[in-house]
């Protein structure tokens, strides 16, 4: 049995899951948030029971250093050295990383040189990394990057109709994002039906604050509705998904505002929140939606039909699907959102059971038996998927 460490580090947070492997049994969660500002807080998770602490926690090393402490201040771990790998998630591996991998100095040299393709999150993965390594010098880090699963998309889905030089000298093309969950989750669900990840094509609709689908063809993402950045797709909980890009220069012009202040309302004000003017959580919306608000109404709506284009257009391009799938915070816990989506795409021969479909957070067929494309509910697990590749690779 080995202990195995899942992190994800964003700016001010570290989120951690220790795992037995190759058991997948959950240890321990938690995370640190506010890091660097005043009054931090640390949560763990041990046996069903919340331990929070606040205090103030300068930078990720002293996070990390916190984290592991009190595992042995709870008689997790005995000794640091029971870690035997670290997990990170990444965002970026660009074209370059194209698989899960130790980090050493050489990754490390990588992910700074491509920092400006998600100067966002990669800054904060690169920290969370160095604190780990500082903290833990004799464990191996591993990465495992939301791009990779996508570095199997033709050149026909991933490049842009933009100057070819555009992508030659500077990386432009659709990456694609939530690459671990959809791997996890597709595979998931070829297990479910009883084949080999080979035998089915499978659509995936990761459906969160952030959002996008896969189409994964005999086990191979072929296509992935986030592009270049995550503001690429369907409209998320506040980010716009597709616009036409001369909106930007536009908008910019009216309000009086530089490309980088437009680009930030269409990632941070839009979606959910910027067609409904409340909320960018689904559960606002539905519940205001259901008092008569129209533009909460609206907000659900524009999102639930964009997402049945990409399935129609998702079961032309891999020439039909097996099932489509439900995953993440909606996805996972929203009946009346899957209801609509699968409705819009009826023609297709999908069809969803109610009484199957009313549910949250479980993993099931949702589908009647007559349907032709059969639709599941399949809680995504990322860290279980950083875990499994951590393992695989420290024992290589
Ligand atoms: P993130 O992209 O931040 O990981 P999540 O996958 O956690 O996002 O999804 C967050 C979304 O899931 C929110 O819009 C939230 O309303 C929705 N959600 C979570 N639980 C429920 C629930 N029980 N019912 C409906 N929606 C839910």
């Amino acid at each position: 049995m080995a202990k195995i460490m899942a992190v994800n580090a964003g700016s001010s947070s570290l989120k951690f899951q220790l795992l037995d492997m190759p058991e997948e049994k959950l240890i321990t969660s938690g995370v640190v948030e506010r890091i660097g500002m005043k009054d931090s807080v640390f949560t763990i998770k041990l046996n069903g029971e919340k331990i929070e602490q606040i205090t103030d926690i300068e930078n990720h090393s002293v996070a990390v250093k916190m984290l592991l402490e009190k595992l042995i201040d709870l008689n997790i771990i005995a000794s640091f050295d029971e870690i035997e790998g670290v997990g990170h998630r990444i965002v970026h591996g660009a074209s370059v990383i194209t698989n899960s991998c130790i980090i050493t100095e050489k990754e490390i040299a990588v992910l700074e040189s491509i920092i400006d393709l998600g100067p966002l999150h990669l800054g904060p993965n690169l920290t969370g990394i160095k604190a780990f390594r500082e903290i833990l010098p004799t464990v191996k880090q591993v990465g495992v990057f939301d791009t990779a699963f996508h570095q199997t998309m033709a050149e026909e889905a991933f490049l842009y109709a933009v100057p070819y030089e555009w992508y030659e000298f500077y990386q432009v093309r659709k990456y694609g994002f939530h690459g671990t969950s959809h791997k996890f989750v597709s595979a998931r669900t070829a297990e479910i039906m009883g084949k080999k990840p080979e035998e089915v094509n499978i659509i995936v609709c990761h459906i969160g604050n952030g959002a996008s689908i896969c189409a994964v063809k005999q086990g191979k993402s072929v296509d992935t509705s986030m592009g270049f950045t995550p503001l690429e797709g369907i409209p998320m909980g506040t980010r716009s998904g597709n616009i036409d890009p001369a909106i930007i220069e536009y908008m910019s012009n009216k309000k009086n505002k530089s490309v980088k202040e437009i680009t930030n309302i269409l990632n941070k004000h839009s979606g959910y929140i910027g067609v409904s003017g409340i909320s960018s959580d689904s559960r606002d919306l539905v519940k205001a939606s259901s008092e008569g608000n129209h533009r909460a109404e609206l907000a659900i709506e524009i999102q639930a039909k964009r997402i049945a284009d990409y399935i129609a257009s998702y079961y032309v391009y891999m020439g039909g699907a097996d099932a489509i799938v439900f995953t993440a915070g909606i996805g996972e816990n929203a009946p009346t959102t899957r209801e609509n989506i699968i409705n819009r795409v009826k023609i297709l021969g999908a069809e969803i059971d109610s009484e199957r479909n009313n549910c949250r957070g479980v993993e099931r067929l949702i589908s009647t038996d007559s349907s032709k494309i059969k639709v599941y509910v399949v809680p995504t697990n990322e860290e279980v998927m950083i875990a499994r590749d951590t393992l695989s690779l420290i024992h290589n």
